[in-house]
């Protein structure tokens, strides 16, 4: 650690370990799937708790109304949890976003609710990588910056929301209204590779459902009076294919509707996902998928009604954002970490922050694996590891080594 100053030193002196493991075991025995309700208001209740040692005031906030499209074409209402937000010297004139999710992937009902030691270091429990654990390494880290002289003048946003695992839909307003005028946005996913290796770019995702009425009819005695809603789903989810390119995957996932065999069906509802890896292809995608609706109508004689859309932007790196990268992995090397970064298949709220014009790195979480499933692990003691790096991160951030 001989690259570090000696105030650096002197920061991440108090980060603890211990105080981290506990509050990541206690809380990943909390189920909070991201639509259990009672489940992450009790998960922020603690994450409030957790957080009042910080300055400012924690306030939880309301999710935004989010609908869906039923298996019968009707636009229903989501439930969601609410979002805990700490703004701290919101005066400042240099302020950060930090940023985490409270919610797993892991409903009430999931065989995967307790956590066990597979050794010494390696801890399998719901959430404990992705991102409990996380979530106690900002704390800490935060802590740890309190204690700087930078900090009086630095100010930073803390979000912690409750539906990043279904796309952040009622928190993506949230999330943008925070990342105005921030200098840089840290994330705490876990890290890419149990290795520390950091997500660089990332491609987007957009999911949609696309409600096609037809007319129905009897099958034998006048056919030809009917328009086949689930013929046109079929044709349009292999035109959708079609559109497939090096830099945009499309995913038709699944056909709702249909009727009894003798009837000539009048709904079905086409859902699918695409991964658009630029904002170009993301840009024609749309262009080209109204065109396409156009001619599903016209050739099937069939309505449409289009839901949702792209919620996580692609997510590129630019040159500001790029200096961040760097500033992260040079800090890792002066505390002996040494770690890379690899572009990301996966999405997170690293998009919504980075297609905010703001530079942010989403993987300062911990190290661990096999996240969104039953064995899902974190070494514990990159808990340490990770808050260093955070703590001393920030401060270079509040001191100005954004260079
Ligand atoms: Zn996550």
């Amino acid at each position: 650690m001989q690259r570090l100053t000696q105030d650096e030193r002197k920061l991440i002196e108090p980060i603890e370990q211990s105080a981290m493991l506990v509050r990541t075991e206690r809380w990943s025995a909390i189920n909070s799937g991201t639509g259990n309700l009672a489940g992450l208001q009790q998960q922020a209740e603690e994450l409030a708790c957790a957080f009042a040692a910080l300055p400012g005031e924690v306030e939880l906030r309301g999710p935004a109304t989010v609908t869906s499209i039923d298996a019968g074409g009707r636009e229903i209402e989501q439930a969601n949890g609410r979002h805990l937000v700490l703004r701290v010297r919101p005066a400042a004139r240099r302020r950060f976003l930090l940023t985490g999710h409270m919610d797993t992937v892991y409903p009430p009902g999931h065989p995967f609710q307790e956590g066990r030691w597979l050794d010494d270091d390696i801890f399998n429990a719901p959430g404990a990588a992705d991102m409990k654990g996380g979530i106690a390494v900002m704390l800490a880290a935060l802590q740890a910056f309190e204690g700087s002289n930078a900090a009086k003048t630095t100010g930073y946003d803390v979000m912690i929301n409750s539906d990043e695992e279904t796309g952040s839909l009622s928190s993506a307003d949230l999330i943008a209204e925070l990342a105005r005028e921030k200098a840089a946005a840290l994330t705490y996913e876990p890290s890419a590779q149990p290795d520390g290796t950091l997500a660089h770019a990332r491609g987007g995702s957009g999911n949609y459902s696309v409600t096609i009425t037809g007319r129905a009819a009897h099958a034998g005695r006048n056919p030809h009076e009917g328009r086949n809603a689930i013929v046109a789903a079929g044709a349009l989810a292999v035109a959708l294919k079609t559109m497939e390119h090096s830099d945009l995957a499309i995913n038709p996932a699944r056909i709702d509707g249909g009727s009894a065999n003798n009837v000539v069906p009048d709904l079905a509802i086409l859902r699918f996902n695409i991964r658009p890896k630029s904002a170009d292809a993301a840009l024609n995608f749309e262009r080209d998928f109204s065109v396409l609706l156009q001619h599903i109508e016209a050739g099937h004689e069939v309505g449409t009604q289009v839901h949702g859309g792209i919620t996580r932007p692609p997510k590129t790196v630019d040159a500001e954002a790029q200096r961040l990268f760097d500033l992260v992995q040079r800090t890792g090397a002066d505390l002996g970490q040494a770690f890379g970064w690899q572009p990301s298949g996966g999405v997170c709220d690293g998009n919504n922050i980075a297609a905010c014009g703001v530079p942010v790195v989403d993987t300062m979480g911990v190290r661990g694996g096999a996240i969104h499933s039953s064995e899902e692990y974190l070494i514990a003691s990159s808990l340490a590891e990770r808050a260093a790096l955070s703590a001393v991160v920030l401060h270079r951030l509040a001191t100005g080594d954004l260079a």
